[in-house]
């Protein structure tokens, strides 16, 4: 298939450009490398430096280009940023994903699969989710991404455009090969901030808040490897392209850990003693997310293969090697 890929720089698009390649799809990447990084895209792909929200660069893209499907990566994905710069997530996610929509139309292109995320469903108490808890995002970028399925739902009965929609919980690790992996700017996800105490680039860790409604008081999450994540696009791809329904899937592993046991699994695989220190909660952070993935294993055949030990490792063995991301 001809796949354009929106975000194909970013941590996840990056790997999922990277078995999109090995699985012979033709690849197109669309990104403005404000966050991506050109060196995480495979050199089978073909590059498109340039924003999602520019309409005259996303209809050349099209134009030049036979797309069969959409992946769409492209968005701001910080709860913390989001909340202190709510606008921006409005602007980057929503409106990008507008023009996204507007150019699918024009263009005929009838399929997309798209990043949600966990933080759809805001705060809940029983785990785990499933698809059809009640949506009440506790943060503008939850509220952005359900605003896009929003989007994409009524994009589907007005233009025939079939989307699935993969609701992410908390993705981390590197590819097996370390040849990518994660690199942000500022770093601010608790597993490769953890890495950098034993990569000496921060004395310890803080764990923001001990006082949530969890067994240590630290907040759970549910960490999905991120070649786990990106086969499932795969198998939602194939979904689509025998003609089904849209529909929206949680993508995690049913186990949660709380922040403490991260950094307990990171002392772990680092053998390093991994300092931490207690900071204020960080607002818009739920207590629990953990997803049941039982629909996209029913519908799509997809299960996590990857635990926590795995998914560490696997970071870290990248961060070992690459322990300046990708500047070097
Ligand atoms: N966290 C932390 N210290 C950090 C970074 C994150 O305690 O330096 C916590 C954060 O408050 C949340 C969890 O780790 O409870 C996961 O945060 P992350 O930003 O990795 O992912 P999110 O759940 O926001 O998608």
């Amino acid at each position: 298939m001809n796949l354009l890929v929106l975000g194909g720089a970013g941590y996840i698009g990056s790997h999922f450009v990277k078995l999109a390649t090995e699985l012979k799809h033709n690849v197109i990447v669309v990104d403005n490398l404000l966050t991506g990084h050109k060196e995480s895209v495979n050199k089978k792909a073909k590059f498109y430096k340039g924003d999602i929200r520019d309409r005259i660069f996303l209809d050349k893209v099209f134009k030049e280009n036979n797309i069969d499907a959409c992946i769409h990566f492209a968005a701001s994905s910080l709860v913390g940023e989001s909340m202190k710069n709510p606008v921006k997530y409005f602007d980057n996610n929503v409106t990008g994903t507008i023009i996204l929509l507007e150019m699918m139309a024009k263009y005929d292109v009838k399929k997309i699969v798209f990043s949600s995320s966990a933080a759809t469903y805001g705060q809940h108490d029983k785990m785990p989710i499933t698809e059809d808890y009640e949506t009440k995002p506790t943060n503008p970028y939850g509220e952005t991404k359900l605003f896009m399925e929003k989007m994409m739902k009524w994009s589907d009965l007005a233009y025939g455009i079939k989307y699935v929609s993969l609701r992410y919980f908390n993705v981390a690790g590197a590819s097996i090969d370390s040849s990518i992996g994660e690199d942000h700017r500022p770093e601010t996800h608790l597993i490769p901030i953890v890495l950098q105490v034993p990569l000496e680039k921060r004395e310890y860790i803080t764990i923001f808040g001990d006082d949530y409604k969890t067994k240590d008081g630290t907040c759970i999450r549910d960490y999905i490897h991120v070649e786990d994540l990106v086969d499932a696009h795969i198998k939602a791809l194939n979904y689509l392209a025998k003609g089904n329904n849209s529909e929206v899937f949680n993508l995690g592993t049913e186990t949660g850990y709380s922040n403490k046991e991260i950094v307990e699994t990171a002392r772990t695989v680092t053998k390093h003693p991994v300092p931490m220190k207690l900071g204020n909660r960080r607002p818009g952070d739920p207590d629990k997310l953990v997803a049941t993935y039982k629909k996209a294993e029913k519908i799509l055949g997809w299960t996590p293969t990857k635990d926590i030990k795995a998914i560490i490792s696997s970071a870290w063995n990248f961060h070992k090697k690459h322990p300046n991301g990708f500047e070097e």
